[in-house]
């Protein structure tokens, strides 16, 4: 199982992939997804394309997006997949950085103009339109021209120490880093989704985050794939169909980030809720609140994983019952070594904050050029540093405290912004609340929290600062409470704590 193409089950005429549609849906096999992708392969080596050459993938979720990547993969080219909503600078930015040989795009891709195309043209990448046509995922190339000059390649079979993927950071905290994956990094995952979570043919997930994050590609269709399961792919996440979908396509799981667990509480449910084994959420912190309001909600256990780029997604995992799950906290390793060390490399007591370090063979060799990063980031024992602070609590859990970088520092006393969310998102008129430092004479910083109430409710400032003092120390009350209507994110839901802070501060000048 060393290589993804490996990974692919063989021979089974089960459904793989469902692709929900307004009119109907399609149901493909895991034979016919086997066929398909060796077709989509053989057609990329007509192109000239092999080992090491670069395929971007700006496709939306669907069949042409799985296809194009798992026989993008298999012929040792390295998948990239791209947000097809980014605009031109940062398809530039991309495809330039890995020199891509083709951009595959959907069909009518806005006419001639769109910004992946234009990224494309003035890098010398090729133009593929991608779509499924009833029989067959086509790859119609724009401008032949571009590859004119490749040879024509074999059919490659990949092997572990391939790069099979490369895929940006969130850019959380800077700019977005390139991370290689290999074939190995990626099918240790895959192996460990499935052991965590006990995957098996009879599973059927609903993906809804998108596959051009770790998140999406390893936990919402690789891990279910390679456990011979069912994925269930709709184009986007959308809250009103959520439901329906989940209870026609018999789906029993789904993994997802909190704001769309939150967005899924706040919609109607259906009369009759479907079976779920269990609800996953990952790559940001879920408040203990959410965690039991979706319990209570959706009648299903809820596991919280902790993932990252760099580790090809999953990390750590709360298990399933009957072995515990505590909220708040993001588990226990799952065929990866975790542990708290100080600045020093050194482990520190159980209880005591540190840097979250990880070890296994899902975990990237190094950032593609960035040999700084590459110093910096690796421990003497061969650790990836996480840049996540965190504890190992009594039970031997995880427990993320917040992102190095951004704790707050009120006069030497480290506060924790996590757990200040955590606080203010139990009182019942707040919907999300976002802790950051601010600047302070006295302190060099200070506690300030950007909130963003239910619709409808209401409470004071002053109302708030009490619920806070009533629940912990006074010297982590905050200073300052923004009142705002939305919660900027990434695309893919992430909270930037420092462009929240940026904004509020701005509003007030
Ligand atoms: P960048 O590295 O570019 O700043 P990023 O770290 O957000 O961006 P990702 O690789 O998408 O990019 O995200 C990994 C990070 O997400 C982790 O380092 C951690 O801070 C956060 N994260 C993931 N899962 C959780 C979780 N369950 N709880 C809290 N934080 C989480
Ligand atoms: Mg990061």
């Amino acid at each position: 199982m060393a290589t993804l193409s490996l990974a692919l089950p063989t021979a089974r005429s089960s459904t793989a992939i469902v692709i929900p549609r307004k009119t109907d849906a399609l149901f493909f096999s895991h034979d016919d997804l086997n066929a398909h992708v060796i077709q989509f392969q053989q057609k990329l080596a007509r192109l000239g394309i092999g080992p090491k050459s670069a395929v971007s993938i700006a496709l939306p979720n669907s069949y042409e997006f799985i296809v194009a990547f798992l026989a993008t993969t298999r012929q040792r080219a390295i998948a990239a997949p791209l947000n097809p909503a980014y605009k031109q600078d940062e398809f530039d930015f991309y495809i330039d950085d890995l020199r891509s040989a083709v951009v595959l795009v959907p069909r009518d891709f806005h006419s001639q103009n769109g910004p992946a195309i234009r990224a494309a043209r003035k890098h010398q990448a090729a133009i593929a339109e991608c779509f499924w046509d009833g029989r067959d995922v086509v790859l119609d190339v724009k401008d032949p021209g571009k590859l004119a000059n490749r040879r024509r390649e074999d059919l490659c079979e990949a092997r572990p120490n391939d790069i099979a993927l490369v895929l940006h950071t969130s850019g959380t905290t800077g700019r977005p880093k390139a991370v290689p994956l290999t074939h190995l990094n990626l099918t240790t995952t895959m192996r460990n989704i499935k052991a965590t979570y006990q995957l098996s043919p009879e599973d059927r997930t609903y993906l809804v985050m998108p596959l051009f994050h770790v998140h999406g590609l390893l936990a919402g269709f690789l891990a279910p794939l390679h456990s011979e399961g069912s994925v269930i792919a709709p184009a986007r996440f959308s809250a009103s169909e959520f439901w329906a979908d989940f209870t026609t396509y018999k789906a029993n799981w789904y993994t997802a980030v909190p704001t769309i667990h939150q967005i899924l509480l706040r919609s109607p449910l259906p009369s009759k809720l479907p079976v779920i084994r269990f609800i996953r959420s990952c790559s940001s912190p879920l408040s203990p609140q959410t965690f039991h309001d979706l319990e209570k909600a959706f009648s299903a256990p809820v596991v919280e994983a902790y993932a990252m780029t760099e580790g090809a997604h999953q990390m750590t995992s709360n298990p399933l019952p009957p072995l515990k799950r505590y909220p708040g906290s993001v588990g226990i390793g799952w065929g990866v070594d975790v542990k708290i060390l100080d600045q020093d490399g050194n482990g520190v007591p159980q209880g005591s904050e540190g840097e979250i370090c990880i070890r296994g063979e899902n975990v990237t060799k190094g950032y593609l050029n960035n040999p700084e990063a590459n110093r910096s980031s690796f421990t003497a024992k061969g650790f990836f540093k996480t840049g996540d602070q965190g504890i190992q609590d009594q039970n031997g859990y995880i427990v993320i405290t917040g992102r190095i970088k951004e704790i707050i520092n009120k006069g030497g006393e480290k506060i924790s912004p996590v757990e200040i969310d955590n606080v203010i998102t139990r009182h019942p008129a707040v919907a999300e609340a976002v802790t950051f430092a601010i600047p302070d004479d006295m302190y060099g910083q200070d506690v300030g929290v950007a909130v963003v109430l239910h619709e409808g409710a209401w409470a004071s400032k002053d109302e708030l600062r009490q619920w806070m003092a009533t629940k912990m120390a006074k010297f982590k009350v905050a200073k300052q409470i923004y009142f705002a209507k939305i919660m900027p994110k990434t695309a893919t839901g992430k909270v930037q704590r420092r462009k929240v802070a940026d904004a509020m501060l701005e509003a007030e000048r």
